[in-house]
């Protein structure tokens, strides 16, 4: 019953924290694709390689795989949005969001005692939160700038976010931005932690 409520209460942090909606899931609902992270890879994504979190830095979708099992459940929230905001400069603070609602609901929930938790957000944080620096940090050779709010991306593990936003019980809008939407397409953001 402790457990049940410890999930409520990550559930409503994520929710008081800015995401639209948050919701529990089994971890095992989780599909790790081989196939999605290749799209990560030139020509499908500019930033490949940029930062220590995307691929091929990251372990991938094998690896998350193999995490799986470990974790029993997944807190998955999502922030909706419009074709529009992203267009925007808005689009940076969104994501920053995005990174912020992952890394807070992972130290609230390592905080009540499931240790393992583990965060993932959207977007490459070299662009979210290293724009200004010529390399990433940790590629350079030195401590990541942002260890406390910089997730990795859920592309690089090649996680399915429709399957995910599905598990969720949610209506599956898009997940990610084409240039000729009309500006008020509802757009879906999603993020993701792991919880043992
Ligand atoms: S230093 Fe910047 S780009 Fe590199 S992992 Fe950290 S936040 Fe991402």
């Amino acid at each position: 019953m402790k457990h049940l409520h410890g999930m409520r209460e990550l559930i409503q942090y994520a929710r008081d924290s800015g995401a639209t909606d948050a919701a529990l899931i089994p971890a095992r609902d989780i599909l790790a694709e081989d196939h999605l992270a290749g799209f990560c890879k030139p020509p499908g994504c500019d930033q490949f390689g940029k930062a220590m979190s995307c691929p091929p830095h990251v372990a991938g979708p094998s690896a998350f795989r193999q995490w799986l099992p470990l974790f029993e459940h997944a807190l998955v929230f999502k922030i909706d949005t419009f074709s529009e905001a992203l267009l925007s400069p808005q689009a940076l603070l969104l994501f920053k969001k995005l990174h912020e609602i992952a890394s807070g609901v992972q130290k609230k929930a390592v905080l009540m005692g499931f240790l393992n938790a583990k965060g993932f957000a959207g977007g490459s944080c070299k662009t979210i939160f290293c724009a200004d620096q010529e390399k990433c940090g940790v590629i350079a050779g030195a401590p990541c700038r942002h260890p406390l709010t910089a997730k990795p991306s859920m592309s690089g593990f090649g996680i399915n976010v429709s399957k995910l936003i599905a598990s969720a019980g949610w209506e599956m809008k898009r997940a990610s931005l084409s240039p000729d939407a009309a500006p008020e397409t509802p757009v879906t953001l999603c993020g993701l932690v792991l919880i043992d």
